[in-house]
């Protein structure tokens, strides 16, 4: 080679994304295909994929582009987005994001590749961010018992709803208030829900709502247009009536109004973004959700909990709820999977970081900001529609589509949607600039006002807009965490002190089955802090979109040709979203054809929990198919089922390749038998990593599926969210797509209603598929759908003989992932699927899905970004630790007094002084050579889940309690 010169075609490869994001080389696939008796990628396509689904054409997305020119193209993209500053309000404000939370946590992948914390042991940091959010909520809203965050403020208001209605014991009550003064977006996102659950929606105003026979209601503090009012007397009515009250809350107001948990409030509910999460568009940013004591059983979305470990430890785990989906299926609270936990991390350490008197300084300036204004504008002739107000006032205006013009024209939005009145919403952003800038535009060049003598004037007259009785008297965040890291040094050392706390794909592969774990690549992360993206309000004209009107629809477009489907939605922020939304849609055709009693959703036995929990949030009655011992969906029980139920069938919901992780030969004949009875197939689409570029959804002949983009298209899973969740559909559901009242989506009728608070749902991530697709080109995507199933060929049968491979397809194949069977050894040896799962950590991995979607076992998706090395050790992990059972099997080594039972070990069990166990410290913490030179140590011992469900607590822990042993 040496005197050869390169084509130029080869120089320009050097800087080919596909092969940096697919992990084997070439002649490393050229090893792993021999191995598992393939000829090439081609031929392990034939083999597996079923022929009469096999995708004929390339797709249409396009060549690859380089990293480089991708971000160059898509940074023009986003320059045609016009950043006007923001005086929107309505639940979402400009912040200034710390920079060292931004760098550190948003632009970590120690932060944002971590999984969901379902092995609590190796996730203590995130745990810990996440208990200190909850704290955070518990402070500020003034109730007992706070959840880790939940998708935004609307769905959290739904949330609410259905927790009013499960609690409450106006049993015969059919109704929901909800105040005429709550944001907009929420009121259409619970309209949505109260329809499908058949529930009425009474809006009125507040000071009424006792007067009509509800379940529960819903309040707003302060209220859309700005007035801070005491709810009280509302809240006692509404009581007396036996309904359960909600208030949805501005976090930043609470820091210096007193709680509505003192007012009386059931439930507090309200977005987290100010707290310096960018708007991004309209998400991703969590919710915070927070109730008594006495309903923790009916909480939504997951709860952390103090418990211990064996060394008798504080530790943090998922309390309660952990799996609760999957355990109580369509008896589940919600749907809620995928939340929004890096974003409700950083809202903790934006807390953390200013502490209560920076908050308050902060929440303070604001209000004194609007109070210059409101000052001003008064003394200049305008009426205030409120006397009272935080952040926002409302300015009664003779015209006001001029005026919002103009101020458009001058670089700054008002909300416009109020009658004769434009809204002003001030944050931690604003400047003496925007004031005077505003006194400007409303009281023309010659009012005389300077900020210096506004201020003055507040100071000498005082101001009342907070009313005095409604002034926080109780103190917030006491808690030593948001008292001790106020330098910039503290913080990032904490910062740093939690991640190392947390095993992330930065450490190694988290081959967890279903979920996806691939490479989220740096490039594809980069435009998400673009404040092109990251500052636009989601509530923005539409013209001043237009760099994410040109992003989402191409994105739209790749999509629809992926999964052969005809439109997309990208309203819903999550997979379990998109189930909803999709199921909608199925529920509104049915209805348009004059069906709307067909109200039955058959699901087989392997789906994933959210799948009949999500039926359920659309009144579906589940039906479950039985699988055959194979795996697959028992066509004789689906045809029975179906004839049992005939024009009852609303739809089936499937998930392909099956959970099982097989490319069912009768997928086709499913959908057949399904549409032969007047029903509508859902494909779950979190398996789409084996379907891109060889099959689809479409020619598959299902009718609507959601994507998990952040599973196949390479959104980060941010520690169990941010995420994403589109929905395609067949062209008869397009009518049937997500709205919303605030911004029409366009293609859909008006009416509909949305499913998120946000009409793209979490946009500012969508990027990162975007630049996915955009490097990979169509025939990097199939290429990565093919390694990835022989990433998962080549595990499987790696493993094969030291554990059972519990199913396998066409020519003994398995599809991307495959799951193999703990039960047998259990059973000899009396090892669990849990110790194996410990013991991985100390081998430094993740353990892959444990118990999903069959008890006793684990399965494992590679993905395709895993490089054969990784693969490799992964494979002398699980064949070391077969070894170990066998040891206990044998009787060599004692039930309890063994690697596994003990597992995972720590610094603090290595360096106890006295060691008695009866195997080494260097078996128990380097059981491979591997492992030393990179050791992943658990920050604490096995955790009790026991103990901590028993014991529920979810607020930080005083420091005393760490320091006892
Ligand atoms: C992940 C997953 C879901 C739920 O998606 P979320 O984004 O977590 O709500 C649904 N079905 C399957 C099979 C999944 O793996």
């Amino acid at each position: 080679m040496s005197n050869e010169l390169y084509s130029l075609t080869q120089l320009e490869q050097t800087e080919d994304f596909v092969r940096r994001h697919i992990g084997p080389s070439e002649s490393e696939m050229a090893e792993m295909l021999s191995f598992i008796g393939a000829d090439s990628l081609d031929d392990l396509m034939k083999q597996t994929v079923p022929a009469g689904i096999r995708l004929t054409e390339a797709l249409k997305v396009g060549e690859s582009v380089t990293e480089s020119q991708a971000l160059a193209d898509l940074k023009q993209v986003a320059q045609k987005n016009t950043i006007n500053r923001s005086f929107i309000g309505m639940g979402y404000t400009d912040t200034l994001t710390p920079n060292v939370i931004l760098r550190n946590v948003l632009e970590n992948p120690g932060w944002y590749t971590a999984y969901t914390p379902y092995q609590p042991e190796i996730a203590q940091g995130r745990l810990e961010a996440l208990l200190n959010f909850q704290q955070l909520t518990i402070d500020l809203t003034g109730l007992e018992l706070a959840s880790a965050s939940l998708l935004d403020e609307a769905t959290a208001a739904a949330e609410a709803m259905g927790l009013a209605k499960r609690v409450s014991k106006n049993k015969k009550a059919n109704a929901y208030f909800v105040a005429d003064d709550v944001h907009p977006q929420t009121l259409d996102v619970i309209k949505t829900r109260a329809d499908m659950f058949g529930f009425d929606v009474i809006v009125g105003q507040e000071t009424e709502a006792a007067e009509h026979d509800v379940f529960g209601a819903l309040l707003q503090y302060p209220g859309t247009s700005g007035e801070v009012k005491d709810l009280t007397a509302t809240i006692e009515a509404l009581h007396n009536n036996k309904a359960i009250v909600a208030v949805a809350a501005d976090i930043m107001s609470l820091v210096l109004l007193k709680s509505p948990g003192e007012m009386g409030a059931d439930v507090v509910l309200g977005s987290a973004q100010r707290f310096g999460v960018p708007m991004g568009y309209g998400g991703p940013h969590a919710a915070f959700f927070a109730t008594r004591d006495a309903y923790k059983r009916s909480l939504p979305g997951r709860i952390i909990g103090v418990s211990k470990d064996t060394r008798g430890r504080p530790a943090l785990r998922m309390a309660l709820q952990t799996r609760e989906q999957h355990i109580r299926r369509e008896k589940a609270n919600s749907n809620i999977c995928t939340a929004q936990v890096l974003l409700a991390n950083m809202a903790s350490f934006y807390a953390v970081y200013h502490g209560p008197e920076g908050l308050k300084t902060i929440a303070s300036r604001i209000n004194r900001f609007a109070d210059l204004l409101a000052t001003a504008l008064v003394r200049h002739g305008y009426a205030l529609k409120h006397s009272s107000w935080f952040d926002t006032i409302t300015v009664l205006v003779d015209d006001k589509p001029s005026l919002v013009k103009v101020a458009a024209e001058k670089g700054m939005n008002l909300r416009s949607d109020l009658d004769d009145a434009v809204g002003i919403t001030f944050d931690e952003t604003t400047t003496r600039k925007d004031v005077m800038d505003l006194i400007d535009l409303l009281c023309g060049p010659e009012h005389g006002f300077t900020i210096e003598l506004l201020d003055a004037e507040v100071t000498t007259q005082g101001s009342t807009s907070l009313p005095a009785d409604l002034v926080r008297t109780t103190p917030i965040l006491t808690h030593e965490v948001f008292n001790s890291y106020h330098s910039e040094t503290e913080m990032l050392r904490y910062i740093k002190s939690l991640e190392d706390k947390d095993l992330a794909l930065n450490h190694s592969m988290i081959s967890l089955g279903s979920c996806t774990m691939k490479l989220n690549a740096t490039a594809e992360m980069i435009p998400v802090t673009w404040p092109e993206f990251g500052k636009l309000h989601p509530f923005a004209p539409v013209e001043q979109a237009k760099g994410y009107q040109e992003m989402i629809e191409e994105l739209s477009d790749w999509l629809i040709d992926i999964t052969g489907y005809d439109a997309m939605s990208m309203q819903p922020n999550s997979g379990a979203q998109g189930e909803y939304a999709g199921l909608i849609a199925i529920k509104r055709y049915h209805e348009s054809c004059g069906e709307g009693h067909r109200n039955v959703c058959l699901i087989p036995s392997s789906a994933h929990g959210t799948n009949p929990a999500s039926a359920q949030m659309v009144s579906l009655k589940v039906v479950v198919v039985d699988c055959d011992k194979d795996g697959n969906v028992d066509l004789a029980d689906l045809r029975k089922k179906a004839e049992e139920v005939a024009d009852n069938l609303s739809c089936a919901m499937i998930t392909y390749p099956s959970t099982h992780g097989v490319y069912e030969e009768t997928v086709k004949e499913i959908c057949d038998i399904v549409h032969q009875y007047g029903g509508q197939v859902y494909m779950d689409g979190a398996n789409m990593n084996a379907q891109v570029g060889v099959t689809s959804p479409g020619l598959i002949g299902s009718d609507v599926s959601h994507l998990n983009l952040h599973k196949t298209f390479c959104i980060p899973h941010g520690g169990g969210g941010p995420g994403m969740g589109p929905i395609g559909v067949k062209k008869h559901l397009e009518p049937f797509l997500p709205n919303h009242q605030v911004i029409d989506t366009a293609n859909t009728s008006q009416g509909n209603g949305a499913v998120s608070a946000a009409p793209w749902g979490s946009a500012s991530i969508l990027p990162i598929s975007y630049m996915y697709i955009r490097m990979m080109g169509s025939e990097g995507l199939k290429k990565a759908t093919e390694v990835a199933m022989l990433n998962a060929n080549y595990v499987a049968n790696k493993l094969d003989g030291h554990y059972e491979v519990l199913y396998r397809g066409r020519n003994n194949r398995v599809a991307h992932e495959c799951i193999i069977d703990l039960r047998p050894l259990k059973e000899a040896s009396g090892v669990t699927e849990m110790d194996v799962a410990k013991r991985l950590n100390d081998y430094g991995f993740h353990a892959p899905t444990m118990s999903f979607p069959v008890a006793g076992t684990l399965m494992i998706e590679p993905t395709e970004s895993e490089a054969k090395a990784e693969l490799d050790r992964f494979i002398e992990a699980m064949i070391g630790i077969r070894e170990e059972i066998a040891k206990v099997e044998s009787g060599d080594w004692d039930a309890t007094d063994n690697p596994l039972h003990n597992a995972p070990h720590t610094l603090d069990d290595i360096c106890d002084n006295d060691w008695s166990r009866s195997y080494d410290r260097k078996l128990a913490a380097y059981p491979v050579e591997a492992v030393a030179r990179n050791k992943f140590w658990p920050s604490v011992n096995r955790i009790d889940d026991v103990y901590g469900d028993r014991n529920l607590v979810c607020s930080c822990p005083d420091m005393d309690s760490y320091r006892e042993e």
